[in-house]
Order: C-alpha cells, then sequence, then structure tokens
C-alpha cells in the first residue's frame, strides 16, 4: 500500500536555533506515526545533518534535502550533489519544486535528471507538479501537469516509477492562503494516478503517493487528505508552526 505523508517544506526560513526548537516540539509532541504513514521534514542544506542527528530513530520519520544538483560530481560552485546528501543518509529530496521551476529556470528536461541522480542513490525524490493560475483559467491544467509528468518521469520503468513521491502543488494555492478545494485536489490527483496507470499499469499506479501542496493549514488537512487520492500534504507555512504541523500530521490516513 502507498504511505500517507506528510512532508515539511521549510523553505530559507529558520536559524539553527529556531529549526532546532521546531524539530523538537514537533517529535516530542504527543505524535503516533504509523508505518503506513511518513513525516517528512525538508530543511535547509545547513541543517541537515543536525537535523538527522535530532530526529535519531524515530519511527517513520525522515529529513529531506529541498534540492540537489543535476550532475554527480564536478566544478559546480556552491551546489550539492546526490552522492553528497547520501553520504549523510538523506533519504528524501524536494525536486521541482515551482520556485526552483521560477526563479532557477528548472526545466522538466532538468528535473528528469534529478530524480535519475537521487534514484541512483536511493534518495526518493519527491517531485513537484502544478500549473500557475492562467493555465487553471484556460482549463487546461490536466494537459499542463499531465506533460510535466510526461517529461519528467515516463522514462522510469515500472519499478523506479514507484520509488518516487508525486507532489500536486497549484501554484495559485502556494503561499497565497487559497487552497484548492477538496474536490478540486481530488480531481487532479485522480487524474494524475489515471496518467500514472495509462502509462505504468493500475497496480503500480495504485502504489505511487500523490501529496497535496499549497495553503494547506491544521484547519484544512483532514478535509482534503480524506480524499481517496490524496495521501498527504507538502507544506510550507504551516510546516514552521509546531502546533499546526502536528495537527496535520495527525490529519493523515
Ligand atoms: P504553502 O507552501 O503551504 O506555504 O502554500 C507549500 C509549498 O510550497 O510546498
Amino acid at each position: 500500500m502507498r504511505k500517507q505523508i506528510a512532508a515539511a517544506n521549510w523553505k530559507m526560513n529558520n536559524t539553527l536555533e529556531e529549526g532546532k526548537k521546531l524539530l523538537n516540539e514537533i517529535i516530542h509532541s504527543d505524535l503516533q506515526v504509523n508505518d503506513n504513514q511518513s513525516v517528512v521534514f525538508a530543511v535547509p542544506f545547513p541543517y541537515l545533518i543536525n537535523s538527522n542527528q535530532q530526529l535519531g530513530n524515530k519511527p517513520n520519520m525522515y529529513i529531506a534535502a529541498q534540492n540537489c544538483h543535476n550532475k554527480t560530481a564536478g566544478a559546480y560552485t556552491g551546489e550539492v550533489s546526490v552522492d553528497m546528501l547520501s553520504s549523510i543518509n538523506i533519504q528524501y529530496c524536494v525536486i521541482g519544486h515551482s520556485e526552483r521551476r521560477e526563479y532557477f529556470s528548472e526545466s522538466n528536461q532538468l528535473l528528469a535528471e534529478k530524480v535519475d541522480r537521487c534514484l541512483s542513490k536511493s534518495i526518493t525524490p519527491i517531485f513537484c507538479c502544478g500549473e500557475p493560475l492562467a493555465i487553471r483559467e484556460d482549463e487546461i491544467q490536466n494537459d499542463y501537469v499531465a506533460a510535466q509528468l510526461n517529461d519528467s518521469l515516463f522514462h522510469l520503468d515500472g519499478e523506479a516509477i514507484q520509488k518516487v513521491v508525486i507532489a500536486y502543488e497549484p501554484i495559485w494555492a502556494i503561499g497565497t492562503g487559497k487552497t484548492a478545494s477538496a474536490e478540486q485536489a481530488q480531481q487532479m490527483h485522480s487524474h494524475i494516478r489515471s496518467v500514472l496507470a495509462n502509462k505504468f499499469g493500475d497496480e503500480v499506479a495504485g502504489n505511487i503517493s500523490i501529496l497535496y501542496g499549497g495553503s494547506v493549514k491544521g484547519a484544512n488537512a483532514s478535509e482534503i487528505f480524506s480524499q481517496p487520492d490524496v495521501d498527504g500534504g507538502l507544506v510550507g507555512g504551516a510546516s514552521l508552526i509546531a502546533t499546526e504541523f502536528v495537527q496535520i500530521i495527525k490529519a493523515l490516513k
């Protein structure tokens, strides 16, 4: 069965001390993370080692990187490779967040390479897709998202694709306080699953976790996560507040 996942995306927030305090509050709250669930914290690069140590052996909790480079090694000043992440026992990496696509011009083709790099080191890519507002207004979001999946993931085989987590994040809902309705989320998630099923078969598609992202909060998480094709969330703003993120984790199926 596919995992239900609550993933925190801290983005470029928190000093080391603030991050430690936040993580501490969350992992020492009255949480029960079951074996069908995972909780992931995508923290800034400088905190990866520390955060991993802080988690210790907490079951079903993991630290993620927010990005990696598409090349294995070399003269790429300021960049971080998957070999580096793997060498410090990082098991997840966010790939293709819309902020990286927009501010760092990351293309679907480049992201395909990043996905490959991650999988080559047994790091689970949390692959982000999702449409901007203009595409939604033109009602062509289904084709837009299918093209993102096609270009970045469809070179994989049926075994490899099951090692990818997909996060659907409509750009118009990120950090805007404007959440997709539970129905809108379910519609797109079911579309994504059917696109995956067409390519890889029903069984494979059924094993892939598809997270929703975009203004998920403690107050709306249960309704969104209760949708049949929504397997949890990728959470920005609300993941910076311990009580909010704990509520979101508790909303997982
Ligand atoms: P948000 O961000 O929860 O602040 O909307 C989500 C994301 O960018 O992953």
